[in-house]
């Protein structure tokens, strides 16, 4: 940073602080309305509220921090490492998380943390946030030496965006000049009528849920897994290094719906079943049924048919957790927080990062929501630097997704994919799968909008992002009649 931008940045945190320290208006009356009523309100210039209150600051449990994140996940995560690089973290910051431990890396739960006891599964503090990107690992230590204020197990349940303060399950009352909501998603659930909630049952969202789940694992044999998606897919690979006895059941024709082409569904697939891996597809749950000692026995199908099962994983999805924001704004059609591009809500001082923000996206002109850690590192170190800076840039994100399964000790094969772009238009499918394959996404001008490639090199797969962000014209007869996966790519590069 500059020296500039550094002192613009220390003028804007004083004057973010002398606004924090004189608006300390609160009263239990205000929560109420607040969470029953929407936006408009919220509104009212902060110049008003700050004339009509006089609380003193240390009525607050943060001791009026300047700025609060809301959620200690990726997005907190990349959001302080931001917010230090800058300088201003230091007293400044607090961040208020629902879960025991600082954030981390996500992802790793479905892959490095369920590798079975022998083959040296992940555990923190080995995949604190930002290992995945280079810089410091941000375990518990590294928050309290830069001054970072983490409230743990103590999620924000009420909200008020005119007196600007937060109330925690715990009872504290904290204040923010800044707010950030990161609150990512929930794993969205089988209801419990249906035996959504019977012992054995998993959700994966924290490592809260992995643990239990590893706890099962160990003395599990036979395994359900519900829905064909990332979660599912991960899930079925990590239990094949278990050697468990594993059915995946989806109402699909194909894993991974939204983003395989049934051909590459079918390489996948193909690989899974040579791992002992079984599908039952085009199913839908009908319940789950519990054995004599009330743990879960069996998934019962809508045609009635039964797969026994002593433990079931459920990957059906996820749900923006909006709660107890959603006076901020959510967004219908996608869920989610509403913001500009620059994370901003319609309420000013209030921000929305990572898997929980609805944002403009601006490549595909359209209003998405991107549940992915890239876009949670990338939106929380745009957000910061737009509320630390001067920076006005808009946020121009090119949509990114990646697994790695398979990947434990003694598995007889690998498996590392990418994806960038836009899955739109005719597909032309290069490769054999052997171990590589490359489809390419082509619309009718014959721009090439998106590309997937499984077991690139890193050069290989740096060309990926090049290609998805230009969308060159390709010539399709070339690309067809392509002899390799190399080839492919040699073709796609040289129409950049
Ligand atoms: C098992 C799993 C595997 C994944 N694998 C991949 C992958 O391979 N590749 C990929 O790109 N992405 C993957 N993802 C998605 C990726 O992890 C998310 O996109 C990313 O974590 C989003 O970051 P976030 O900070 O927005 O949300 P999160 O990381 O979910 O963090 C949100 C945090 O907010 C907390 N919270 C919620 N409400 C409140 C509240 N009211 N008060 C306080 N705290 C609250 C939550 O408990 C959580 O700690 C995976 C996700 C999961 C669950």
């Amino acid at each position: 940073m500059t020296s500039a931008l550094r002192q613009k940045a220390a003028q804007m945190a004083s004057a973010a602080a002398a606004a924090a320290a004189g608006t300390g208006c609160y009263s239990q009356t205000s929560w109420a309305l607040r969470r029953l009523g929407a936006g408009g309100g919220a509104l009212a210039s902060a110049a008003t509220r700050r004339r009509n209150c006089s609380v003193a600051a240390a009525v607050f449990d943060n001791q009026n921090r300047e700025y609060v994140i809301v959620g200690g996940g990726n997005a907190a995560g990349y959001a302080a490492r931001t917010f230090v690089e800058h300088g201003m973290a230091d007293g400044r910051l607090c961040i208020v998380s629902k879960e025991a431990v600082p954030p981390y890396e996500r992802p790793a739960l479905t892959k490095g943390y369920l590798f079975p006891p022998e083959k040296k599964p992940a555990r923190l503090p080995g995949f604190h946030t930002c290992v995945g990107s280079g810089g410091q690992r941000q375990t518990a230590e590294w928050y309290k030496e830069n001054g970072i204020e983490v409230l743990y197990e103590d999620p924000v349940e009420a909200f008020d965006g005119k007196t600007q303060t937060l109330k925690t399950s715990s009872g504290k009352i904290l204040k923010y000049g800044s707010l950030i909501i990161s609150t990512g998603c929930a794993a969205a659930r089988l209801p419990e009528k249906i035996g959504g909630d019977l012992p054995g049952v998993h959700y994966i969202r924290d490592v809260a849920d992995a643990d239990s789940l590893v706890s099962s694992l160990g003395k599990a044999k036979k395994i359900v897994v519900i829905g064909g998606g990332y979660i599912g897919m991960e899930v079925a690979a990590a239990a094949c290094g278990w050697n468990l006895d594993t059915t995946i059941i989806f109402p699909e024709d194909h894993i991974m719906p939204r983003l395989f082409t049934p051909s590459l569904a079918k390489k996948y697939e193909e690989l899974y079943e040579q791992n002992g891996v079984k599908f039952v597809k085009g199913a839908l749950i009908d319940k789950l049924d519990a054995g004599s000692d009330g743990r879960v026995s069996s998934a019962i199908l809508k045609d009635g048919s039964v797969v026994e099962a002593d433990t079931v994983i459920v990957g059906i999805g996820a749900k923006p957790s909006v709660s107890p924001f959603e006076a901020v704004g959510v967004n219908i059609e996608v869920g989610g927080i509403e913001v500009d591009s620059m994370f901003r809500t319609s309420i000013p001082s209030i921000f929305a990062i990572g898997d929980v923000a609805a944002f403009p996206l601006k490549m595909y002109d359209r209003i998405a929501r991107v549940e992915h850690v890239d876009h949670a590192r990338k939106s929380a170190q745009h957000c910061i630097e737009t509320l630390l800076t001067s920076q006005a840039k808009a946020y121009d994100y090119l949509p990114y997704f990646y697994s790695r399964v398979f990947e434990y000790e003694g598995s007889s094969r690998k498996i590392w994919w990418q994806f960038y772009g836009d899955n739109v238009g005719e597909t032309i499918e290069v490769g054999n799968f052997d171990p590589k394959i490359a489809t390419f996404w082509i619309d009718s001008d014959s721009r090439l909008k998106g590309v997937f490639l499984e077991s690139g090199t890193s050069e290989e797969f740096s060309l990926l992002p090049k290609l998805a962000r230009s969308q060159p014209i390709v010539d399709k007869a070339k690309l067809k009649s392509a002899t390799s996966v190399e080839d492919a790519l040699e073709i796609a590069r040289s129409s950049l």
